[in-house]
């Protein structure tokens, strides 16, 4: 079968995989002139260096984007430390912690003060259970209940779902979450592993996946955007929720999005044990230190949009200097706002996202806000494209289920 796939994205380029994997002739289509689109580095003239657009951490529990890196030959060009550890320093007081899970499956680790969240007990990590019965309506906070004001909640779950929905978590779906932590932390140390691209985002999850993909004899057209669908061409369609919706009058997408943003600073500093670290109390969530560049990212940034970023700069500056005792002089900067970085993960904008297959038996969907149960991430975007991939070859009554890791 010859297939259009429609956007070279990572949801896109994993369908194009799949189909090329299974002996199906594949086109790709991409508007931009550049793969990967919400996950790519660049040549940044200012910092003099190659970037990434933001800074993108998954967990070794992401088991299918790790089977998609295993199929375009990428696996090893992911970094991390060896074990599962968080360490996260509070801006406001200087406190600072490690949350060091253990590998097995069973969380012995919790029963160690010295391994814990600062100032939490057993009792508090129970709240975690509450997360398992939360209905679809539920946001994050509620679902918690009382434990919203507890240290656990402020000092681990809250900086967690920020990250994991870009989305508040009064506002974020429950649902999401759970299933974060089902196929992570529950799992245990082995699938909690941080992990993130040595290089960069492009060398390690789109340059890899064209190069394989054209090996085999797949087209990838740049530069090309798709105004309308071919009649009859079997097509899976990896594009934003707005643009799918004007190629497929009458598809329900989600409509609302948060922002990412991401701040370079072209500054060497020691790694740490880990090579990252969250932050609590300040405007900086997370910081990674990579290849002489500190980078930090604010998730659902949509409340700081208002804020110059020449001032989010200095202040996130500020922080980090006196978090980790670095030169208060502002080092080279570049501020990256993604304005639509994912869909807002809302209980009602989740029953917004559509399944795999549309009312066309020739059109299949796939991205990070399509119905895949999970946050708008890298798994997620990977499991869409499998899911699509599938659905496309298989009969219409033979649902996929995109919702479930596919080992590949
Ligand atoms: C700043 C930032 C930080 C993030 N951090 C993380 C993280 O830490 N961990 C994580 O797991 N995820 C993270 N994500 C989310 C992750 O990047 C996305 O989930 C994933 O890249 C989405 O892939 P996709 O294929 O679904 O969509 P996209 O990447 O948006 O791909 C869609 C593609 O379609 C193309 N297109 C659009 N219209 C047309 C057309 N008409 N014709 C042809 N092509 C078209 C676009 O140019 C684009 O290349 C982050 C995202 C951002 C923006």
């Amino acid at each position: 079968m010859s297939v259009h796939v429609i956007g070279a994205g990572l949801s896109g380029l994993a369908a194009a995989c799949q189909l090329t994997e299974l002996g199906h002739h594949v086109v790709v289509f991409e508007s931009a002139n550049f793969a990967g689109g919400r996950a790519r580095s660049y040549f940044d003239k200012h910092l003099d260096c190659r970037i990434d657009n933001g800074n993108h951490l998954i967990l070794s529990g992401n088991i299918s984007t790790l089977s998609y890196l295993h199929r375009i030959g990428a696996r090893r060009s992911l970094i991390g430390p060896n074990e599962p550890i968080f360490p996260f320093c509070n801006i406001e007081n200087g406190e600072n912690w490690t949350l060091r899970l253990n590998q097995g499956s069973f969380p012995w680790w919790v029963f160690f003060r010295s391994r814990r969240v600062p100032g939490t007990g057993l009792m508090h990590y129970k709240a975690l259970l509450k997360l398992r019965s939360a209905g679809k309506a539920e946001n994050i906070a509620s679902a918690l209940g009382g434990t919203v004001n507890g240290p656990l909640y402020h000092k681990l779950l809250k900086p967690l779902a920020i990250a994991a929905l870009n989305t508040m978590p009064e506002k974020a779906a429950a649902q999401p979450l759970k299933t974060v932590l089902s196929e992570t932390l529950e799992r245990g140390g082995y699938a909690s592993l941080p992990r993130w691209a040595r290089l960069g985002l492009s060398e390690t999850f789109i340059d890899p996946a064209l190069e394989w993909l054209r090996a085999r004899g797949a087209e990838i057209r740049l530069g090309e955007r798709v105004t309308e669908l071919t009649p009859g061409q079997a097509t899976v369609l990896a594009v934003p929720p707005w643009v799918a919706a004007e190629l497929l009058p009458g598809l329900t997408v989600p409509t609302e999005f948060e922002s990412i943003c991401n701040l370079h600073f072209k500054y060497s500093m020691d790694p740490g044990e880990a090579g990252f670290w969250g932050l609590i109390g300040g405007l900086a969530e997370w910081v990674f230190v990579r290849n002489g560049i500190v980078s930090v990212t604010i998730s659902a940034a949509n409340r700081y949009l208002e804020i110059d970023t020449d001032v989010i700069a200095q202040r996130v500056w500020a922080e980090l200097a006196k978090a980790f005792s670095l030169s208060p002089e502002l080092p080279l900067y570049r501020v990256l706002w993604e304005k639509r970085a994912t869909m807002v993960t809302s209980p009602a904008q989740i029953t917004r996202r559509p399944g795999t297959r549309t009312t066309n038996p020739n059109v299949v969907l796939a991205g990070d806000w399509t119905d895949t149960g999970l946050p708008a991430t890298i798994e997620g975007a990977i499991r869409s494209g499998n899911a699509a991939a599938m659905a496309l070859i298989r009969p219409t009554d033979d649902t996929p289920e995109p919702n479930q890791p596919r080992r590949v």
